[in-house]
């Protein structure tokens, strides 16, 4: 990372983990999903509500735990809300290529979260990353299984603490 990109990366996790957007309950039908990374402490509660054509119509989340798992729930819910299906998926895939596989050239359909990409050099830091993203995958499967009950995914294995 070279020295400009380590500030905006560091602006930007530390705004959206101080003033998370979409924070909040989601009242009326939704998905509610719970996950968890035990190895950092990590708690994100999504909520998740489907459009008739599978859309995301609405996206909210409570949670707590680290800087890069609150702030990556919080971009999540901006780029996916609004979104059909297939392009949340898209974006699912998307970012776990960027956190995992380390393509050099991002989509820039994932926009900020791009900034995200310096944690695949931390595989306990990718946890942080993924756990909304692991909830959202939960939760569109729920919605396509059409049974809405709550679920709950955790990314431990058996880890270390996180830095
Ligand atoms: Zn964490």
């Amino acid at each position: 990372m070279n020295a400009e990109f380590e500030e905006l990366y560091q602006q930007v996790i530390l705004d959206h983990s101080k003033r998370p957007r979409n924070f909040g309950p989601l009242d009326g039908e939704a998905i509610h999903v719970d996950g968890d990374n035990p190895s950092c402490g990590d708690e994100i509660h999504l909520h998740v509500r489907f459009d008739s054509n599978g859309g995301v119509e609405e996206v909210r989340f409570t949670g707590m735990g680290c800087a890069i798992s609150q702030a990556s729930a919080s971009m999540m819910t901006l780029k996916i809300k609004g979104k059909s299906g297939l392009e949340a998926r898209e974006m699912l895939a998307a970012f776990q290529d960027l956190v995992t596989e380390g393509k050099l050239d991002p989509p820039k359909m994932l926009g900020d979260l791009r900034l995200l990409a310096g944690v695949r050099k931390f595989p306990q830091r990718v946890k942080c990353a993924m756990l909304a993203w692991r909830a959202f995958e939960q939760a569109l499967h729920s919605h396509q299984e059409n049974k809405g009950i709550p679920s709950t995914v955790s990314t431990e294995e058996s880890a270390p603490h996180c830095p």
